[in-house]
């Protein structure tokens, strides 16, 4: 999708509307049309991008720096039960919008957000140790040559 069919662009722009909470030179934060709780509200990167892996680590640097400045207030304002800092990249993560955003996510008890999944699990292939270590030697061969 080209950056000027996309909604979070288009509210960059100034094309479309917004509840905007927060801006500074290279973010932008605002509230979710249709938020999963009250409160929800979404840091973006002002440039496109459609995943993480476009990004430069100084340029998600920046959104990180606004998602907690944002998630603080979220916190100070509202005093939410709990708070979940999410992003996700690619529909099978969840992505609907293909521009990069992180949500801000007050918790309430009880809300049954279906992202949290159970820590205790230990019955499939994933929670092998010699798997985890394995892939954990990969990753780390992979950091260490993009250094
Ligand atoms: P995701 O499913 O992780 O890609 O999240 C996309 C989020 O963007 C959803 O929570 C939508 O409710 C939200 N959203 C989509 N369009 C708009 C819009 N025009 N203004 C504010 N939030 C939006
Ligand atoms: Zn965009």
């Amino acid at each position: 999708m080209p950056a000027d069919e996309c909604i979070f662009c288009s509210i960059v722009a100034g094309t479309n509307p917004c509840h905007e909470i927060y801006r500074d030179d290279t973010t932008l934060a605002f509230m979710d049309i249709n938020p999963a709780n009250e409160g929800h509200c979404l840091v973006i990167p002002k440039a496109h991008f459609r995943k993480v892996f476009a990004m430069s680590p100084k340029a998600f640097a920046a959104v990180a720096s606004s998602v907690v400045k944002v998630a603080r207030a979220v916190n100070d304002e509202l005093r939410p039960g709990g708070l979940s800092i999410l992003q996700a990249n690619g529909a099978l993560a969840g992505q609907t919008v293909p521009h990069v955003h992180v949500h801000v996510l007050p918790r309430q008890s009880d809300d049954n957000l279906l992202i949290n999944w159970d820590r205790e699990r230990t019955h499939d292939k994933s929670s092998d140790h010699a798997r985890i270590a394995a892939i954990a030697e990969r990753l780390r061969s992979r950091l260490l040559a993009s250094k």
